[in-house]
């Protein structure tokens, strides 16, 4: 998965033009920055990738959360229903706007279960927030009827998932807003950034000034734009954007590498007794940054892991153990250890989910094992790789 793994010529030409005149602010300065606009060119180059109308960068995937909710209405009151297996900013973002996180199960797509979510469903749902996990996907079609049947906003969370279609649809593009992390050790990275994706134009325009304090954009004086509305700062800066441009160029290629390592690991482990793939829908084709799969039971999967360690299988997650990712070890969501007071409504919605199991997922986690697909492997360590990970895992 990670795009680090790739810098070069391309990452430091971008830097450079940022650097060559000076201006690491996305707006503005405009006698400045001799033509360059890393942002603006970002969001175009994304606007084609993911076949969507509009892209707003941010300064992370977190804020892209955050932003995606804000500019859809959400906040105080509202219920979000979202995955038990996720990243923790997941439930950050619903919280720092006010809104309540009502978590779901999920099936052995690793993303929502849709019959978890129909039963979790109250009169105060607003929005379902489906998080693509591993570079897969959830039961698309099935969570699309449910959002029109009850009138629900759908957030996709694609954060790890850029290159990931769904019948032909890049994923983050299917819901009324996607967003994407730029970090690190995600699919392209500029270091810290993100993007808001929709194509809802009054979506767009709220995400746009509500990222940068509510400024309307409106002419090129910052000093004569208006304020229609409360916003923060959640802007990219130049200098971030520079770099994803010269990584979003490298998508094709990286994704061109996943798949052929996926495949190779992916052949050798289908002799394997036991063991089944993650689901992925009908129509759905994912971006091979992770391998996904299935084992017996707990104690088999606890196994698999440390003879993965003792033999130099790095970058595979048993989730189940992880502080991240999964519920089980949220105790500071669970605890409502907040540093400042929390709204009645959240408070009440936490407290339910302080006494709630949640036996389907553990039941997928605790067997579950993903694997980081590198690109910096050689043919060879793929193949030598896959044929170890084979031999470890029948023995067991
Ligand atoms: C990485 C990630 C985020 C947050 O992105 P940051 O850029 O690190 O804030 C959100 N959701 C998922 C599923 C992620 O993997």
């Amino acid at each position: 998965m990670p795009g680090f793994e790739l810098f070069g010529d391309l990452e430091r030409k971008e830097v450079n033009d940022v650097l060559d005149n000076g201006v690491l602010m996305r707006y503005g300065f405009d006698g400045m920055r001799n033509g360059h606009w890393k942002a603006k060119e970002l969001e175009t180059a994304l606007q084609t990738t993911l076949q969507t109308n509009h892209v707003q960068l941010v300064s992370s995937g977190t804020a892209a959360l955050s932003v995606a909710l804000a500019s859809a209405g959400i906040g105080a009151g509202d219920e979000v229903i979202l995955p038990t297996f996720t990243f923790v900013a997941s439930f950050e973002a619903v919280m720092q706007v006010g809104a309540t996180p009502v978590l779901v199960d999920i099936d052995d797509t690793l993303g929502l279960d849709p019959k978890a979510i129909k039963k979790a469903l109250t009169p105060n749902t607003k929005c379902i927030m489906v998080v693509q996990m591993c570079g897969g996907m959830a039961h698309m079609q099935a969570i699309l009827d449910i959002c029109k049947t009850n009138n629900l906003i759908l957030i996709e969370d694609a954060c790890q998932a850029i290159g990931a279609t769904f019948n032909n649809k890049p994923l983050g593009s299917i819901g009324d807003l996607g967003c994407f992390s730029f970090d690190f050790v995600k699919t392209i990275t500029c270091g810290e950034g993100g993007a808001v994706i929709t194509n809802n134009e009054d979506y767009y325009v709220n995400a746009d000034h509500y990222s940068d304090h509510g400024h309307d954009h409106v002419g090129n004086d910052r000093g004569a734009e208006t304020h229609p509305f409360l916003g923060y700062n959640y802007r990219i800066s130049e200098l971030h954007a520079a770099v994803g441009l010269a990584q979003v160029k490298r998508l094709p290629e990286i994704l061109n590498i996943q798949e052929r390592n996926f495949n190779i690991i992916k052949e050798a482990l289908k002799s394997v007794s036991g063991l089944t793939f993650r689901t992925v829908p009908q129509g759905g084709v994912e971006n091979y940054s992770f391998l996904s799969f299935f084992l017996k039971d707990l104690e088999t999967t606890q196994k698999a892991m440390a003879l993965f360690k003792e033999n130099g299988i790095d970058g595979c997650f048993h989730y189940f153990d992880n502080n991240w990712h999964y519920v089980r070890r949220w105790q500071h969501l669970t605890q409502q250890k907040s540093l400042f007071p929390l709204s009645q409504e959240i408070k009440n919605g936490l407290q339910e989910l302080e006494n709630k199991t949640f036996e389907a997922s553990d039941a997928i986690i605790a067997r579950n094992i993903s694997c980081l697909i590198k690109l910096s492997w050689t043919e060879e360590e793929v193949k030598a790789r896959a044929q170890k990970m084979a031999e470890l895992l029948g023995s067991l």
